[in-house]
């Protein structure tokens, strides 16, 4: 009973806060571009159905138009070859939604080199630091990389050798997926593989090996540098789309003020 009294009462004095980790989602949203021959997705679209006029004089409405992988989104298991049969975006057990967020700060490296990898080795440092990874728990990787999310090239960074964006590398991928007690990776950049992953082996490790052990992405993900290391709950919240590969989403932390 009244085990979230203590919540409630933090909420509106102030002692827990509410930080918003989604992006705002409009035309201008960056969206990922594959290279031939590959199917693009279209971005995030709006029309007007009426708007207080005489197509409906007392309401505003929109029809919108959005790819299930556009701005700050969730990747559903079966959204990955490797997890085909696994979860689609109805059938996520929902407590898996909410979670304790680990928050490992990479942005002084990303910025000294857009291609840097996370390691299994950089994590063994940080529970070192911070103590064990929590069951359930969810990893967010700060890297900056939020910073460049209103412009598409420089979100993208892309040259004539492709994306350069961080990720983890292939070990960091399979240990996620497979030894470690998350249930997700978010990041804040357009995709949980690092730019140059289309080269690794397996190609895009991360959607390969966490999608395959039935995990979870959050991608474009906003005001990590407000988050704790540890101590943070994470809320990813996606539509609960019948069949659905993935979904704009709502990413919410409560964390102590
Ligand atoms: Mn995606």
């Amino acid at each position: 009973m009244a085990a979230l009294d203590g919540l409630f009462e933090s909420l509106v004095s102030g002692s827990v806060r509410v930080v918003d980790l989604t992006q705002p989602l409009s035309e201008s949203t960056p969206i990922i571009q594959l290279p031939e021959p590959f199917v693009n997705t279209p971005g995030f679209k709006m029309e007007e159905l009426s708007r207080y006029d005489n197509r409906g004089p007392g309401w505003y409405w929109n029809k919108i138009e959005v790819g299930e992988h556009v701005g700050t989104h969730f990747d559903a298991p079966i959204h990955w070859v490797t997890g085909r049969d696994s979860d689609d975006l109805a059938s996520i057990d929902a407590t898996k939604l909410i979670g304790p967020a680990i928050v490992i700060d990479k942005s002084a490296e990303a910025e000294a080199d857009p291609d840097f990898l996370l390691t299994v080795d950089h994590l063994k440092e940080f529970e070192n630091e911070h103590g064990p990874f929590p069951q359930g728990g969810w990893l967010l990787v700060r890297t900056g990389w939020d910073a460049r999310a209103s412009d598409q090239a420089a979100f993208l960074n892309a040259n004539e050798t492709g994306p350069h964006t961080p990720g983890p590398d292939v070990e960091c991928a399979r240990w996620l997926a497979e030894e470690s007690p998350f249930v997700g990776l978010g990041v804040e950049t357009v995709g949980t593989d690092a730019g140059i992953a289309h080269s690794f082996d397996p190609a895009f490790p991360c959607h390969h090996f966490m999608h395959g052990a039935g995990k979870f992405g959050l991608t474009q993900l906003a005001n990590l540098a407000q988050l704790p290391a540890t101590g943070a709950l994470l809320v990813a919240a996606p539509l609960k789309v019948v069949d659905g590969s993935g979904s704009p989403a709502r990413a919410l932390a409560l964390t102590p003020a």
